[in-house]
């Protein structure tokens, strides 16, 4: 039988991650398949288990299932247990094995596609979510000069901050104690902006010259952060449709031991972006 993969989430509609998949699965010759799974809200676990009976050996996981995916597993990567959330499952004899992808595909993202080093760089992470709980050890693995974090729900940075306390150093700052500071890179990772008519709630002036402005969220035309920060003279940005694609590059290679090229699939999403 062919090996089957797929993205569980709910909604999964939008997902572009069949695409990706199948895109990767033709240039590297990889016999399997990859559909889009959509799971009743209270049904994450009984889905997962019926793809494992229908021969399913590996499965992307998305809003809002990537915590319970982790609890899910008998065995988390140093990188999911650091998040404590799971993008990535892996069956192996033993039951799922779970990981997280999506920190690596960020920094994946900015060095590979976009020539931005985090070394030695004053990082901001906007938000303090599943999203950036995913992010802050692989940036931390690039020896940024600081890494602050700032959240609308306070407490909630002030958890991040701790959680990787022994990973390196990552301050917290309310969001009043942006006003009058900058950085060098400044990544969205929050949902401020998704919403119609949305206004974003931090002060103007975080990006030095020549600050790169990284949003996790991706579109067809610039975000509402890109713009924000490009009306304030920040001409290097980036969205997350390069994360995203990066990340699903190394699911993968987890999966199935290859690490394909990624830059085809970015002409195949968005044809003039690399033009
Ligand atoms: P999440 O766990 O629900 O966290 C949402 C974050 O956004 C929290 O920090 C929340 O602050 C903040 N937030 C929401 N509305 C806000 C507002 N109006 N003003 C200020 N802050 C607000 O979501 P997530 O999984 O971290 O995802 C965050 C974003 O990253 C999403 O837009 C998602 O699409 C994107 N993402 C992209 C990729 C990719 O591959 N490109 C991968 C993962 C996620 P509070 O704590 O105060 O609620």
């Amino acid at each position: 039988m062919t090996d089957r993969y797929a993205v569980v989430g709910n909604p999964v509609a939008h997902s572009k991650s069949p695409t990706i998949h199948a895109a990767f699965a033709r240039a590297t010759g990889q016999a399997m398949t990859y559909e889009r799974l959509l799971a009743p809200l209270d049904g994450f676990a009984d889905t997962v288990r019926a793809f494992e009976a229908a021969g399913g050996k590996g499965l992307n996981v998305t809003v809002p299932f990537k915590l319970q995916a982790f609890a899910l597993a008998v065995h988390a990567s140093p990188r999911a247990t650091a998040a404590g959330a799971c993008n990535t499952l892996k069956l192996e004899a033993d039951g799922w094995h779970a990981d997280n992808t999506d920190g690596i595909g960020v920094v994946r993202d900015l060095s590979r596609n976009h020539g931005v080093s985090l070394a030695d760089r004053d990082v901001l992470i906007l938000g303090a979510g599943g999203a950036a709980r995913g992010i802050v050890l692989p940036i931390l693995g690039e020896k940024p000069r600081s890494v602050s974090i700032a959240n609308r729900t306070e407490s909630r940075a002030e958890d991040v901050a701790a959680r990787f306390s022994r990973d390196g150093m990552v301050t917290p700052l309310p969001v009043a104690a942006l006003a009058g500071r900058t950085f060098d890179i400044v990544l969205n990772a929050t949902s401020a902006g998704l919403a119609a008519g949305a206004t974003l709630p931090w002060p103007r002036g975080l990006f030095r010259p020549g600050a790169f402005a990284y949003d996790l969220v991706y579109g067809d035309g610039p975000t509402l952060f890109l713009r924000w920060a490009g009306a304030q003279g920040v001409t290097r940005m980036a969205d997350g449709l390069g994360m995203l694609i990066e990340q699903a590059a190394e699911s993968f290679r987890i999966w199935r031991g290859v690490l394909p090229d990624t830059a085809p699939v970015f002409e195949l999403l968005r044809p003039t972006a690399r033009a």
